[in-house]
């Protein structure tokens, strides 16, 4: 299985990913938690990243294209892979459809996480007092949607347009939210057949 989780910051993509992860045994790529990574261990890609992450900006799409590309090359992604903030741009989407259509490898879906805005900025709020991200302060909370409403939003009608688009609605209880991301799978492994 091969899938793109869409949705604004706040919409739960992480946590569904885990748990979509482990019901297929297929690799969660996640290009923020690949950042985070880099800015601990204070790489080169780290130290770039980090000045537009704490704005709350998308990265360059080159460095996140680049990455990405480095990243589903990697064995566990065989079998699969669920892509969580990533892409975040046309050129981006455009990027991985090329690099997929030359492994013969395309996507199998595309699941819109529906979430609104404030309900995102409140789960957002949620997580800072849990987590401590720094870019989950209100003011960059509310830069990261813009980023998405402006940059993100167009790949809805992008993948719509190539029948890939799933919407799940994301309020509720997790485990309500990745029951009905779970049986929109299910409807597409049986398009599949
Ligand atoms: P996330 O954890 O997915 O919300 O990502 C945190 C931050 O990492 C974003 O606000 C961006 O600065 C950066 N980032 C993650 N994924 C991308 C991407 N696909 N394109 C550009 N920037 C990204």
């Amino acid at each position: 299985m091969r899938l793109v989780l869409l949705g604004p910051p706040g919409a739960g993509k992480g946590t569904q990913a885990k748990h979509i992860v482990s019901e297929y045994g297929i690799a969660h790529v996640s290009t923020g938690d690949i950042f985070r990574d880099n800015v601990r261990r204070a790489t080169a890609l780290g130290t770039e990243a980090k000045n537009y992450m704490d704005r709350g900006e998308l990265a360059p799409d080159d460095v996140v294209i680049k990455m990405v590309g480095d990243r589903l090359a990697q064995d566990d992604c065989v079998r699969g892979f669920v892509l969580d903030g990533f892409p975040r741009t046309v050129p981006q989407a455009l990027a991985l459809e090329d690099e997929l259509a030359s492994q013969q490898r395309p996507l199998h879906g595309v699941l819109r996480l529906v979430v609104d805005d404030e309900q995102a900025v409140q789960r957002l709020l949620g997580r800072r007092e849990a987590e401590g991200r720094a870019d989950d302060a209100e003011d960059v909370i509310r830069h990261r949607l813009h980023e998405y409403h402006t940059k993100t939003e167009p790949l809805e009608f992008f993948y719509a347009e190539r029948g890939l688009l799933r919407d799940v609605d994301g309020i509720g209880e997790i485990g309500e939210v990745t029951d009905r991301a779970l049986s929109v799978l299910k409807g597409l492994g049986e398009e599949d057949a």
